[in-house]
């Protein structure tokens, strides 16, 4: 099946600028994460020729050999799949000679200090990190509760100098918009405990189904795949 990647990328690009348009907002406080795991490198150098400088990926290996294998160093690699904490320090490792690298989804303080631990061999760098919530109540769905976020920023905040806690990230359930409401009030409830202004923390919510609503609730990275790349075969 043909995939007009440039196409589809521009269409987003104008849901999102349109969105922003409606809720008052200016289309530079949305970051558009183009998810493009379990797709070739040559989507991915399509969308770059089209501007794109952001994706997103789920397995660590998958982006490890990725941001080799495209080599773009203006490129900024978002981590958002589970990530075990034997993982973690080689993430840093493999990605950071080749890219930029954020992390989305720190869902436990080991995972945090196994980051912060291997960011020592890039001397001054900070990671962007955002903390997992998982919104939905889900077991499947990974990611800490609305209390243990509150803790774990906190700790990110205190305790992992080389990371910078960029906001917090929700997966949530399709078409669910207490998920997108629960990660605002999570956001608020990080802010209260770390004595910053909420505007000050990012809200990561928005998928393919739901970007244009988790605009409108005031998400400022919103990660689309399939709208972009076309649908994932998980047969192969
Ligand atoms: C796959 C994935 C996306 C993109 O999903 P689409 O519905 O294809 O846009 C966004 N966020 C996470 C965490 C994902 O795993």
């Amino acid at each position: 099946m043909e995939v007009y990647i440039g196409g589809n990328l521009q269409h987003v690009i104008s849901r999102v600028e349109l969105s922003c348009k409606e809720a008052g907002r200016s289309a530079d406080d949305v970051r558009l994460v183009a998810v493009s795991k379990t797709k070739p490198l040559s989507f991915i150098k399509e969308a770059y020729a089209n501007g794109q400088r952001i994706f997103g990926e789920n397995y660590a290996q998958e982006l490890e050999d990725k941001a080799k294998d495209i080599g773009e160093s203006d490129i900024q690699w978002h981590f958002i799949g589970g990530l075990q904490s034997n993982k973690a320090a080689k993430l840093v490792k493999n990605v950071l000679p080749y890219g930029k690298l954020v992390v989305e989804t720190v869902a436990s303080e080991k995972v945090a200090n196994k980051l912060d631990n291997a960011m020592t061999n890039f001397d001054g760098t900070v990671l962007d990190v955002f903390v997992q919530v998982n919104t939905s109540g889900e077991e499947t769905k990974s990611g800490v509760n609305l209390d243990e976020s509150v803790t774990l920023c906190k700790h990110i905040v205190d305790n992992c100098k080389r990371l910078k806690l960029k906001g917090v990230m929700t997966i949530g359930a399709p078409g669910d918009e207490d998920c997108l409401n629960c990660l605002v009030k999570c956001r608020q409830l990080v802010a209260d405990a770390i004595c910053v202004n909420p505007i000050d923390i990012e809200l990561s919510m928005g998928m393919s189904g739901d970007f244009e609503n988790a605009i409108a609730k005031g998400s400022t990275n919103v990660r689309v795949g399939s709208t972009i790349f076309g649908q994932r075969d998980y047969s192969k």
